[in-house]
């Protein structure tokens, strides 16, 4: 299980509130405030390698795809 998705082991524990309430104290991940989990990819989600200049917060993956359409263009 990824960090992106721990809100679907909610939709399991609808019907047993006791089990939900222990899950949301012990289990829940933490809220992130620094390090590599607090920010990630706005378009695909991942965590490395993340391009916060110009506001981008994009991952390198996703800013290779779509940089000459947001108007960077490539020197080399
Ligand atoms: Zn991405």
């Amino acid at each position: 299980m990824t960090a992106s998705d721990w809100r679907k082991i909610l939709k399991q524990l609808v019907n047993k509130p006791a089990k939900k309430e222990r899950f949301l104290k012990h289990c829940k991940p933490k809220d992130r405030k620094i390090g590599i989990a607090a920010r990630k990819c706005e378009r695909c989600g991942r965590f490395g390698a993340h391009i916060k200049s110009y506001g981008l917060n994009l991952c390198r993956h996703c800013f290779r795809e779509i940089a000459e359409e947001i108007g960077f263009k490539k020197y080399s």
